[in-house]
C-alpha cells in the first residue's frame, strides 16, 4: 500500500456513520459561541447544551479535525510535568491539586464514553515510561517514590532485567508501569462526543472559519466566515491551531509539530511480541517516542521527530526519522512496511502547564502540552459548568496565561529550543 499522508484513525473510522450531524451556517444568536471544535470545545458544548444554554461550536475545518482525531489516543495519568517537579514549582498541595485533577480528568473520560455509549475502544490499559538512559531511571525511581508517599498514588517499577513481560525491546532501562492510564481511538472518540453534545442541543457550526471578535455592549460579535454570531459568552478552545483571529491568545501559546506513523497489521504473535499486555507507552527523552498498538494490530509510533509546527514536509521528513525509531525500539521491525504518516498540533505555554480562564472577558481552555485527551474533554466540562454560573472546578484557575516576549504566533525561537533539547538527550 502506497504511504498515506492522513491519520490512520480516520480511515479505520471512515463509513462507519459516526461522524456528527453539523451546520455549515450558524445561527445568528447563541448564549455561547465555542470556537474550535475538538475535545474542549465539544465537550464544553455539552455541558453547556445540557445544562439548557444555546451554543454553537464554530469550526474552521469538520468538528475533530484538529489534534483531537490525529493524536496518539494515549489517556495519561500526570501531564508533561511529573510529581517531582510538580511539588518543588508549587508545593505539596497545590501539586497534590493538580495531580488529581489529572486522575478526575481520565474518570470523566470514562464516564462520558459508559454514558453515551462512544464506541471507541476505551480501555484501562495501563502506561509505561520508558527510561532512555540509566540516569533517566534513577528519576523513575523517584517519582515513583513521590507519587507514592506524597499523592498516595501506586505505579510499579520493572528494572531492565524484568521488562520483557511488559516490551519486547532491549532499547530501555528499566520502566515505571501506572495501570490507571488508558487507550481509546481518538476519532471515534471525538466524533462521538460531538454527537453527544448535538443530541443535547449544541449546535455545531463547520467550514466556519471565526475571523474576529469584537465587544459590544454587553455581549461579543463573532465575525465569521458565514456571517455574524452574536453570543453573552465566548469559549476557544483552538490549542495548537489558535490563528489570528485571536491574536492576544496566540501570543501566549506555542503550537509544536507531533507526528506518528502506523505499520501495516502485524501478526498477533508480532504483536504480543512487541507489546504483550498492550500498554501504552512513552519514554524520558524531550525528542520523545510514543507507542502503542491499534486494534488491527498496527504499530503506532509517534513522536517529537522536529521542533516546528506540523506542515506537509515536516511530516514527510519526520517519518523518516521515526521509521529509524522503531528499529532502534524494535529491531525485529526493520523491513516492516510504513502505511501512514501524519502530524498535529501540540500546544505549550511557557510553563508547559494546561491553562482555562478569561482574558479580556473572553474564556479559554488550552496549552494540554501533548497530554489533552483526557485533561481537554474535562477543562470543556469545567468551563462549561463555570460559563453556566455553576461553582468553579477550575484547577488551574491560579495560573497566569502570560505573553511571551517578542512573540506574535510565528515560533522563530522553535528550532533554538529544539536544538537545546537535543544537546539535553545526549547529555542527561
Ligand atoms: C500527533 C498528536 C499526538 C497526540 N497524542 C496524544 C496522546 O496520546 N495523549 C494525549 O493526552 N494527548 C495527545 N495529544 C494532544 C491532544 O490531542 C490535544 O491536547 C487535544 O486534542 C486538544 O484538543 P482541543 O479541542 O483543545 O484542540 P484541537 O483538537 O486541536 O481543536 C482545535 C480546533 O480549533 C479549530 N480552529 C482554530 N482556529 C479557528 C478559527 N479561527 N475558527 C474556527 N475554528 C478554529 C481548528 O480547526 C481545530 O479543529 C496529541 C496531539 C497530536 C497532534
Amino acid at each position: 500500500m502506497p504511504l498515506r499522508e492522513t491519520p490512520y484513525w480516520w480511515d479505520a473510522a471512515e463509513d462507519d456513520g459516526s461522524a456528527p450531524l453539523a451546520v455549515e451556517v450558524p445561527p445568528v444568536r447563541a448564549d455561547v459561541a465555542v470556537i474550535g471544535g475538538g475535545l474542549t470545545g465539544l465537550s464544553a458544548a455539552r455541558t453547556l447544551a445540557r445544562g439548557g444554554a444555546s451554543v454553537v461550536v464554530l469550526e474552521k475545518h469538520w468538528i475533530g479535525w484538529g489534534a483531537s482525531s490525529r493524536n496518539g489516543g494515549q489517556v495519561l495519568t500526570g501531564g508533561k510535568l511529573g510529581a517531582t517537579e510538580l511539588i518543588r514549582r508549587f508545593g505539596r498541595e497545590r501539586a497534590s491539586a493538580l495531580h488529581r485533577a489529572s486522575l478526575d480528568a481520565i474518570d470523566f473520560v470514562e464516564r462520558l464514553v459508559a454514558d453515551e455509549g462512544i464506541d471507541c475502544g476505551f480501555r484501562r490499559t495501563g502506561h509505561l515510561a520508558a527510561a532512555a538512559k540509566p540516569s533517566h531511571f534513577v528519576e523513575l525511581q523517584r517519582e515513583q517514590e513521590t507519587l507514592e508517599r506524597e499523592f498516595g498514588h501506586r505505579v510499579r517499577l520493572l528494572r531492565r532485567d524484568d521488562q520483557h513481560s511488559e516490551i519486547g525491546s532491549d532499547r530501555y532501562h528499566g520502566l515505571l508501569l501506572d495501570e490507571k492510564s488508558g487507550a481509546l481511538d481518538p476519532t471515534r472518540y471525538v466524533r462521538g462526543l460531538g454527537r453527544a453534545a448535538a443530541r443535547a442541543g449544541a449546535v455545531l457550526a463547520e467550514d466556519v472559519q471565526v475571523l474576529r471578535l469584537q465587544r459590544e455592549a454587553a455581549a461579543f460579535r463573532v465575525d465569521t466566515s458565514r456571517g455574524p454570531v452574536v453570543a453573552r459568552d465566548v469559549l476557544v478552545a483552538t490549542n495548537g491551531y489558535t490563528d489570528g483571529a485571536l491574536p492576544s491568545l496566540r501570543r501566549r501559546v506555542v503550537p509544536v509539530g507531533s507526528y506518528v506513523v502506523a505499520t501495516a497489521p502485524l501478526s498477533e504473535s508480532g504483536a504480543a511480541a512487541l507489546l504483550p499486555r498492550g500498554r501504552v507507552v512513552f519514554d524520558t527523552k524531550n525528542f520523545l517516542y510514543y507507542f502503542r498498538l491499534s486494534a488491527d494490530r498496527r504499530l503506532l509510533f509517534g513522536g517529537r521527530a522536529r521542533f516546528t509546527p506540523a506542515t506537509e514536509g515536516s511530516t514527510r521528513a519526520a517519518a523518516a526519522i521515526l521509521r529509524r525509531g522503531i528499529t532502534e525500539v524494535f529491531p525485529a521491525l526493520g523491513a516492516v512496511d510504513i502505511e501512514y504518516a501524519w502530524s498535529g498540533n501540540v500546544c505549550f505555554a511557557t510553563d508547559r502547564l494546561p491553562h482555562a480562564g478569561r482574558l479580556n472577558g473572553v474564556h479559554y481552555a488550552m496549552g494540554y502540552a501533548g497530554h489533552g485527551v483526557a485533561m481537554a474533554s474535562f477543562l470543556g466540562d469545567v468551563m462549561g459548568d463555570l460559563l453556566l454560573g455553576r461553582p468553579d472546578r477550575n484547577p488551574y484557575s491560579e495560573r497566569l496565561l502570560r505573553p511571551i516576549p517578542l512573540y506574535e504566533g510565528r515560533p522563530w525561537f522553535l528550532p533554538l529550543v529544539g536544538l537545546w533539547y537535543k544537546v539535553r538527550d545526549f547529555l542527561l
